[in-house]
């Protein structure tokens, strides 16, 4: 089973990712990775221990005040660098993570490649990203829109995916929480733009 952790602090939060994805070793992993914002987005991704990734964070002294991390169990797609978490969207704005099985995945990256959209490892979770930024269209108020409707539950229609325990269209509604529940992602010139609410952390 995977780990997820965020974290955002007035001081770099590598660490604290890093501290946080040790606590969750125990529950078995096959590669870890973590992405902070500082100006840009900046991603790690290792295959194997966490160690290996403290020693990479370590070498690249990425810093950040506001990050996610996770261990990943694989389900779609091999262990491997390029399948690690965090996922990230064509431009390399959008960071995710997540924690399950996306069921429809396939139909979904059938719709998405067609519309251009290039994926770059085989999991299921890579289609959140690129959904996020197939209906962003270039505008962070569609974005942030999206992500209302999606916890608001207002527009399941707009909602595409379908969690690991929902097999019944009529249990879509809490299929869909679920996946909302079980990701995290982090979008790095929104984070710029809330600099001053960083602030008070
Ligand atoms: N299904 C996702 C993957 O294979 C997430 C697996 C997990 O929960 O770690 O990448």
């Amino acid at each position: 089973m995977c780990g997820i952790v965020g974290a955002v602090a007035k001081r770099d939060v590598v660490p604290i990712l890093l501290e946080g994805l040790r606590k969750l070793e125990y529950r078995g992993y096959d590669s870890a990775g973590l992405a902070v914002v500082n100006g840009d987005l900046h991603r790690l991704r290792s295959v194997g221990r966490v160690a290996s990734l403290a020693q990479m964070a370590a070498e690249s002294q990425v810093k950040g005040r506001l990050g996610i991390a996770h261990t990943r169990w694989a389900t779609h797609g091999a262990p491997g660098e390029n399948n690690a978490h965090p996922h990230v969207d064509c431009a390399g704005t959008i960071a995710l993570i997540h924690n399950g099985i996306i069921e429809n995945y396939q139909e979904l990256k059938t719709m998405l490649t067609s519309q251009g959209i290039q994926f770059l490892s085989q999991t299921d979770t890579e289609v959140i990203v690129h959904l996020f930024e197939y209906h962003m269209i270039n505008n962070s108020m569609e974005l942030i829109i999206f992500a209302l409707q999606l916890r608001l539950m207002k527009k399941i229609q707009m909602v595409d995916l379908i969690g690991q325990y929902e097999k019944i269209q009529s249990e879509v509604d809490k299929a869909v929480l679920d996946v909302i529940r079980s990701s995290a992602f982090i979008n790095g010139p929104e984070v710029k733009s809330f600099q001053a609410e960083l602030e008070q952390y």
